[in-house]
């Protein structure tokens, strides 16, 4: 599981399919996640916050994320746990537990 700025990602690797839950959403909501997806291969660069995930077996479709950290620097903002003091207008949703585990 990964987790971006806007949202978490699930991969199943058994099944070779991922899915994505969307952050600051009503986790009840049937549009706060996708279907599963396929996908042939996850990258993950150790020199960066990037991953890479391949869509189809030649890898010519591709979908890039970046892991959200503390002091993230593709959003700006800090990790969810020590954001609290800014969260005042923030939906609850945004603490839900799916967001805390890494
Ligand atoms: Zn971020």
């Amino acid at each position: 599981m990964l987790e971006s700025c806007h949202s978490t990602w699930i991969f199943d690797a058994t099944r070779m399919r991922f899915r994505r839950i969307l952050k600051g959403l009503d986790l009840d909501a049937p549009s706060a996640s996708t279907a599963w997806r396929p996908y042939f291969g996850l990258e993950l660069d150790d020199s960066s916050e990037s991953f890479v995930v391949f869509l189809n077996p030649e890898g010519s479709r591709l979908l890039r994320s970046w892991r959200h950290v503390e002091h993230c620097p593709q959003c700006g903002g800090e990790a969810p746990q020590s954001s609290a003091s800014m969260n005042c207008a923030a939906p609850r949703t945004a603490e839900a537990p799916a967001a805390q585990i890494r």
